[in-house]
């Protein structure tokens, strides 16, 4: 048996090598070099070349270790087979991590106080109780419910839009595009967490923003195609977005002209929100494949007629 490992980006030949440390026992390789394509049981992609997994009689399941797809789902080529998507508990946390600073930051105006301190400013702003704060999770899966549970804990109203109808506790939900002005009217502050779909692309653009109250702020922490980029600095030039933090961008790494770098109310962070622990990915991938060849059915699978 062996695993083929496909990915086409900058950061290939690091993951390759920290995956290929935490299985040493496995006959581990990166495309091209795939040997005999007959050894090919299991593929670890992230963003591969279209076609690179074609060709490959054995292949059994695919394990992406991204928890978006978007990275995949588009290619035509992909084999027939079940893919399996990362959604390991650290990404969950840092996604959860990532959210609660952002909110924080917003809520409690520490964008301000910064740009204060910078000019020896002294003055202090409104503490608005949690209570009184509305934060909207656009995506209620996975990467998106801990932080919604969180933020309820801590006593903001919290609210969550999704394709299909969610009940969680102490979150107000909304689903399909019916109910999104509803959800979009009372949002102060926006949090992206979709999947990126041929629904949700570009779905972060003028009209939507003019639905959310003046002085909204926005979170991006989907996916950089959602957003249009022209769109979200026209709202912040013109006032109708307070702020935005950013953690994923149409291109990354992030052009050094590109102007969201010096925009005074965006927070830009390098598509951080959460990293894949690629030992406890790599492990996690090895029990996978134990369970599998015993007979159960891997978890969580990507549909890919609804792209995620
Ligand atoms: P998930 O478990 O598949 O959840 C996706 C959520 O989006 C679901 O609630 C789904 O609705 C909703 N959704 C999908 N299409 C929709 C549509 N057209 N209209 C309304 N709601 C829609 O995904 P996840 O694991 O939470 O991950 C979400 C995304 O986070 C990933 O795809 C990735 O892009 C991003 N991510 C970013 C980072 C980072 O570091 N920045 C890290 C991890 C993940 P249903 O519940 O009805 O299916």
């Amino acid at each position: 048996m062996a695993i083929l490992f496909s990915d086409d980006t900058y950061r290939s030949a690091a993951i390759f090598q920290e995956l290929q440390d935490n299985m040493p026992d496995i006959d581990f390789r990166k495309y091209p070099d795939i040997g005999n394509p007959d050894d090919i049981e299991y593929a670890i992609i992230w963003r591969p070349q279209k076609g690179s997994l074609q060709h490959l009689p054995n292949l059994k399941l695919i394990f992406t270790i991204s928890a978006g797809v978007d990275g995949i789902i588009y290619d035509d080529t992909l084999p027939d087979v079940p893919i399996i998507r990362n959604t390991d508990p650290v990404l969950t946390t840092g996604i959860t991590e990532y959210v609660i600073y952002n909110v924080l930051r917003y809520h409690r105006h520490f964008h301000i106080f910064d740009r204060q301190q910078q000019q020896k400013i002294w003055k202090q702003l409104p503490q608005i109780k949690p209570q009184h704060r509305v934060v909207g999770f656009m995506g209620l899966g996975a990467m998106a419910r801990s932080g919604a549970q969180h933020l309820t804990a801590l006593g903001f109203q919290v609210r969550g839009w999704s394709r299909t109808a969610k009940v969680i506790d102490g979150v107000t939900t909304f689903h399909g595009k019916d109910q999104l002005h509803n959800f979009l009217s009372t949002t102060q502050i926006l949090v992206n967490l979709l999947p990126l779909t041929d629904e949700t692309r570009g779905i972060l653009k003028a009209t939507l923003f003019a639905q959310l109250p003046k002085g909204a702020f926005v979170i991006n922490a989907g996916r950089g195609p959602h957003l249009v980029e022209a769109d979200l600095i026209a709202a912040l030039d013109n006032g109708h977005l307070a702020a935005a933090s950013l953690d994923v961008f149409d291109t990354e790494p992030l052009p050094e002209a590109h102007p969201f770098w010096v925009h005074p109310n965006i927070t830009v962070t390098p598509h951080s929100a959460a990293l894949t622990d690629r030992t406890a990915t790599a492990h996690a991938i090895l029990a996978q494949i134990a369970r599998f060849e015993q007979g159960e059915i891997p978890s969580p699978l990507v549909e890919r007629k609804r792209q995620y």
